[in-house]
């Protein structure tokens, strides 16, 4: 460590790199909505991909998210370079199904968000719907082991969101605070 300056964490720049990381690596917000659209759809009959924007917003604002995300997607960039150890390099290269932690990664991001989040996470992994088909077909270079975890816990935290707050509205609830 060369820097002379003592390190304070900057959340806004965290932020800003995590939206741009996502974007750069393909993965837009609407892109997400969708996701999040397909699980909530039959709870919320007239559900728009719009409508889903906003907690899609949310749960990337959250500081544990963006963490997740941005070691996610170093670590696939890493892989792609062929920085990693070897062992770990073919491993992340080739999506080893008994590696696991780009699973246990992603459950970071939906452990903000309860049990909605986990079963749903779960239902995304299975069924790769939307976005997720792509960033699994490995028909290109590049490596997304851990992003599509990442991609599918978003969303699935997101509705998990939506279904708390629906309730909440229900009640007229408007404390504490939800996140
Ligand atoms: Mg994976």
């Amino acid at each position: 460590m060369t820097d002379t300056k003592p390190y304070i964490l900057d959340s806004s720049k965290i932020a800003k790199i995590t939206s741009e990381l996502l974007e750069k690596r393909g993965v837009t917000k609407l892109a997400i909505a969708e996701l999040v659209h397909f699980l909530q759809k039959e709870y919320f009959p007239g559900l728009k991909t719009e409508d889903c924007l906003v907690h899609v917003d949310a749960v990337l604002s959250k500081r544990e998210v963006q963490n997740a995300v941005l070691t996610g997607i170093q670590l696939d960039i890493l892989a792609e370079e062929r920085k990693l150890l070897p062992g770990l390099q073919e491993m992340i290269e080739h999506d080893e199904s008994l590696y696991g932690c780009d699973e246990i990664l992603a459950l970071s991001i939906v452990n903000v968000y309860g049990s909605i989040g986990f079963t749903n996470f779960g239902y995304v992994d299975k069924l790769k719907p939307g976005i997720l088909v792509h960033l699994n077909d490995k028909k290109d270079k590049d490596i997304h082991t851990f992003l599509d975890d990442i991609v599918g816990a978003i969303a699935a935290s997101a509705a998990s969101r939506m279904a708390h707050r629906r309730q909440a509205e229900i009640e007229g609830v408007t404390t504490p605070p939800l996140d």
